[in-house]
């Protein structure tokens, strides 16, 4: 199998681009043929168990029937008409649900193309809002918290994490913004005291003058280290930029749509942002789409300032095709009881990783929602990897000294077992990566 020319195309590999691959010696890319629930085919027909969701997107499997359905049906009326001067029901439909879904305070919604580009408006929302407010044109800043992922577009990359982000490949072609250290404090452990909120503190209170929000992921910290934090630093945080007058942007692009067991993540510390970027599992992974939903007071101080509009406005806004696939899946979503399935999911995802607990090789464990993270002590060789995972019948990508998974929310009791034993078992063998 490890040979087979069928999953391995080498006209790809000449010309086809992959995420952050070289071209000169590229990872290994596997050709899918088709893909159902929680398994992806390969083209030799290989079955994999998906671990991954296509990076947490695909929330209730592939190909799903009624999601399959609702955008066919789109297709029959229009897959898309331009926004600006137009309106369409799937618009409309996917925006009631969502505010339905929201934190409370969410009253306006900006539909954008990817995740990146969501984070790219809401800065741009909070700066058109900050100056609007303050009539000064210094509040244009932002700071954040270390280890954060926040997508690759500029903006987006200037609040990645400095080391482990871009900031290297790019240097001062990005803005500099203010980071504060990586909470210590644990989701699941106690929450250290004040100290571990002392340097964002001091930053926020030292230059409110300059900044136009802070803005993090709420909870869990994606693709920057898969951390799951105290909510109780997101209570001090909300306190603090209320408190010197700088908005808060909430990135839950990755968490959001039940991933850590709750509707979006803001809610196990129960504060709201002014500003929440979506994503990722909106569609349940069919289409790209993101969007940013605001408080209305922001909404309004955007529209009363020097500008007098939000000055953003994709080609693609709205597009009708990816707001029908969106409604169908948040339909699924509201119809069936999350809370018990993703509670279920915790539950055997917990059991299942703790033995490589007792593993030399195995820095820590957690779980939350549906994430499951082995940290390792030293980086993985994705290439080897994979391999192994393929041989095996799983799909995991892993990503520096992280292991994770967060599996389609459909995934079986059987497959579940076979993805975490299979994980546990490459990762038992130094020689797997
Ligand atoms: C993936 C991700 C993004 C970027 O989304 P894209 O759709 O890849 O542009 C932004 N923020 C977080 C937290 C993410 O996980």
């Amino acid at each position: 199998m490890e040979t087979n020319q069928n999953i391995h195309d080498a006209w790809d590999r000449e010309h086809l681009w992959h995420p952050y691959t070289s071209t000169i010696d590229p990872l290994p890319t596997y050709k899918v043929e088709s893909a159902e629930g929680a398994v992806i085919r390969l083209a030799d027909g290989t079955e994999l168990i998906d671990g991954m969701s296509s990076w947490w997107c695909t929330i209730h499997g592939y190909n799903h029937p009624r999601i399959n359905k609702a955008a066919i049906g789109q297709i029959g009326k229009m897959s898309h008409v331009m926004f600006g001067g137009f309106t369409h029901e799937p618009a409309i439909e996917l925006g009631k649900l969502l505010l339905e879904m929201a934190p409370p305070s969410m009253h306006n919604i900006f539909y954008a193309d990817s995740g990146s580009v969501a984070v790219e408006v809401a800065m741009k929302m909070a700066v058109q809002c900050a100056v609007a407010r303050s009539g000064s044109h210094a509040k244009t800043n932002f700071a954040t918290i270390r280890s954060g992922y926040h997508g690759d577009t500029w903006n987006a990359m200037s609040v990645c994490d400095p080391v482990t982000g871009m900031h290297g490949a790019f240097g001062s072609a990005l803005p500099v913004r203010y980071f504060a250290p990586q909470p210590k404090s644990r989701f699941d452990g106690e929450w250290l005291g004040d100290e571990d909120f002392a340097p964002m503190k001091e930053l926020v209170e030292t230059h409110a003058d300059e900044l136009a929000a802070v803005i993090l992921e709420p909870i869990v910290q994606g693709a920057g280290g898969m951390w799951f934090y105290h909510p109780e630093y997101l209570r001090k945080l909300r306190e603090l930029c209320d408190r010197t007058g700088v908005l808060l942007i909430f990135d839950e692009i990755a968490t959001g749509f039940w991933r850590t067991g709750k509707k979006f993540a803001w809610e196990h510390a129960g504060v709201e942002p002014d500003i929440m970027c979506i994503g990722k599992g909106l569609t349940g992974g069919y289409l790209t789409m993101s969007a940013v939903l605001t408080r209305a007071d922001v909404a309004e101080s955007i529209s009363r300032g020097e500008a007098g509009v939000m000055m953003h406005g994709p080609t693609f806004m709205a597009n009708p095709l990816a707001c029908a696939i969106a409604v169908e899946s948040l339909k699924i979503l509201k119809e069936n009881d999350m809370a018990e399935r993703l509670g279920e999911l915790e539950n055997s995802m917990r059991e299942l990783l703790a033995p490589a607990r007792s593993l030399d090789s195995v820095a820590d464990v957690r779980v939350l929602g549906s994430i499951g993270v082995v940290e390792m002590k030293r980086s993985v060789d994705v290439g080897r990897f994979q391999k192994e995972c393929v041989r095996r019948g799983v799909w995991i990508r892993p990503f520096g000294r992280n292991v994770y998974i967060m599996p389609p929310y459909v995934i079986s009791d059987a497959q579940l077992a076979k993805l975490c034993k299979e994980l546990i078992e490459i990762i038992s063998d130094e020689r797997n990566y």
